[in-house]
C-alpha cells in the first residue's frame, strides 16, 4: 500500500521529488491539484507536463478536478489583487495543502507531502506552516524534504524528458511580477 500522497505542483519539480522519496523506500502517489494556476491554457500545459512525467516515471497519478472549493478560491483570487505576497502565498498554500490533506484522509493515506519544497523561490516556512495546519485539521501527517539543492537538476531532467517548464509560479499576480522582473533585468543589461 502506498503511504504517501505527494501533492505535485508541476512535472519539473516532480522529476527530482519522486526519486528522492523512492530513494527512501517510499513509492508516492502523485496528486495534482493546483487551481491557483492561471490562465486555463497554462494550467493545461502544466497538467500535460505532469502526465508526461507520469508516463516516463511509471508513477501513479491522481488528477484531481481543479475547481475545488470554489468559494475559497474566489476569495483567494480577489485577495491576490490587494494582498502582500506573503499573505497571498500563505492563503494559496493553505488551500492547496488543505485539499491535499483532505484527499489523503479520504483515500486512507496517512502521510502527505508536496513537491513545492524543490523550489528555492517558494517560502519554505509558509509551506511548513500550511502543511502542519492541514495535517492537524485532517488527522494525517505532513512530511517534507528540503530539496532546494536539486532544483538545478530538475532543469536537466525536464529537458531530458521534454517537459514544459513554467516561467512563473502560477497565479496572475506572479505572472505579472515575473514579467516585471525580466523587464528590469533587460533594462539593467
Ligand atoms: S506566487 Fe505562487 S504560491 Fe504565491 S499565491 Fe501566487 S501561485 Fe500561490
Amino acid at each position: 500500500m502506498n503511504d504517501l500522497l505527494l501533492h505535485a505542483c508541476c512535472g519539473p519539480c516532480a522529476t527530482v521529488a519522486v526519486p528522492a522519496w523512492r530513494e527512501r523506500g517510499i513509492e508516492p502517489v502523485a496528486w495534482f491539484h493546483n487551481p491557483n494556476i492561471q490562465p486555463a491554457a497554462e494550467l493545461e500545459r502544466r497538467t500535460e507536463s505532469m502526465r508526461r512525467f507520469r508516463r516516463a516515471a511509471g508513477l501513479e497519478l491522481v488528477l484531481e478536478p481543479q475547481a475545488g472549493d470554489t468559494a475559497s478560491w474566489d476569495r483567494w483570487a480577489l485577495r491576490q489583487r490587494s494582498a502582500a505576497p506573503d499573505e497571498r502565498c500563505a492563503a494559496c498554500l493553505g488551500l492547496r495543502l488543505g485539499a491535499a490533506a483532505a484527499a489523503a484522509a479520504r483515500l486512507g493515506v496517512r502521510r502527505f507531502g508536496t513537491t513545492l519544497t524543490v523550489s528555492p523561490y517558494q517560502r519554505h516556512d509558509l509551506i511548513e506552516r500550511a502543511g502542519a495546519a492541514a495535517a492537524d485539521e485532517h488527522g494525517v501527517t505532513f512530511v517534507s524534504l528540503d530539496l532546494r539543492d536539486s532544483f538545478r537538476q530538475s532543469y536537466g531532467e525536464s529537458r531530458r524528458l521534454g517537459l514544459y517548464r513554467q516561467p512563473y509560479c502560477g497565479c496572475a499576480a506572479s505572472k505579472w511580477e515575473a514579467w516585471h522582473q525580466r523587464a528590469a533585468r533587460k533594462r539593467a543589461g
